[in-house]
């Protein structure tokens, strides 16, 4: 675990966009995501998306959800955290890279997205970065959200709307499961053109716990280690 110090942060109700300074890089790619902990505590670390890395800088977009998230939520400039990781498969190892992919990110499962499009530009065709509330807006100034509120659908039922837009294209795709669900009962032929990426529950990050297991064509896999980005014609999102 390495010392990371809090540089910003920016809260907007239950959402916010957390800063910390590491000592060195931890040269992170898009997909990948850290384990947390703070200082005084016994608690097994939580798994959380890089959203982007600069230098000696990670931030992250956080829900606030349960205790560990509302601890992170009152963390103040200089406070520090433990952190380690990068861990799981980077979203560009395992992508069809012939392709151009729409994101469709719900709420923090965007965070991963967010930094995918940072990164490999030239490889999106179009992003829905998907929240339910307006005013995570004021937290990501810089990109265009897609607020179910504003438009009064959701962006699957956007989608099914505009189905040109799916075609020739492939999916990245990272939220609930009750998101991805969604799409593939609207869309069960995209599931040979998309990537989803998984949210499990998770202990130690790198395999040994066997705590996020998904069952896959090839086998249980661990999401921690074998995703968190899977084919999604290769894993069962009904199990469990
Ligand atoms: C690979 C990965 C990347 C993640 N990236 C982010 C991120 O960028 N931003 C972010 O806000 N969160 C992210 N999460 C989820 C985050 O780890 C949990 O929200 C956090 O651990 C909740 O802890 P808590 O004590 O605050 O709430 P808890 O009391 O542990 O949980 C509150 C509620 O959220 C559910 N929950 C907790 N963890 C998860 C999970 N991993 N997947 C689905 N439901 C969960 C619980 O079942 C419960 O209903 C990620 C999870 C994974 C596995």
């Amino acid at each position: 675990m390495e010392l990371a110090k809090v540089v910003e942060k920016k809260i907007i109700k239950d959402y916010f966009v957390l800063k910390v300074e590491t000592k060195g890089p931890f040269n992170s790619q898009p997909g990948q995501f850290v384990m947390i902990n703070f200082l005084d505590t016994f608690n097994l670390p939580k798994p959380f998306s890089v959203m982007d890395e600069k230098g000696n800088y990670l931030t992250f977009l956080i829900k606030n959800v349960g205790p560990f998230t509302e601890k992170l939520a009152t963390l103040k400039y200089g406070d520090f955290l433990l952190i380690r990781g990068p861990y799981g498969i980077p979203i560009r190892n395992k992508i069809d890279l012939t392709k151009k992919y729409i994101l469709l990110g719900g709420g923090c499962g965007s965070a991963p997205l967010i930094y995918f499009l940072k990164e490999y530009p030239l490889l999106v065709k179009e992003t829905f970065f998907s929240f339910k509330e307006s005013y995570v807006q004021s937290i990501l100034p810089d990109l265009k959200l897609f607020i179910d509120d504003n438009i009064g659908k959701t962006p699957v039922e956007f989608l099914f709307q505009n189905k040109e837009k799916l075609e020739n294209s492939g999916m990245i795709l990272c939220g609930s499961k009750g998101l991805l669900k969604s799409f593939f009962d609207v869309f069960p032929y995209m599931k040979d053109w998309s990537y989803v990426s998984l949210e499990e529950n998770m202990g130690c990050g790198t395999g040994l716990c066997k705590g996020c297991p998904v069952q896959t064509v090839e086998g249980v896999k661990m999401v921690c280690k074998d995703g968190p980005i899977f084919k999604a014609n290769e894993v069962n999102l009904e199990w469990k």
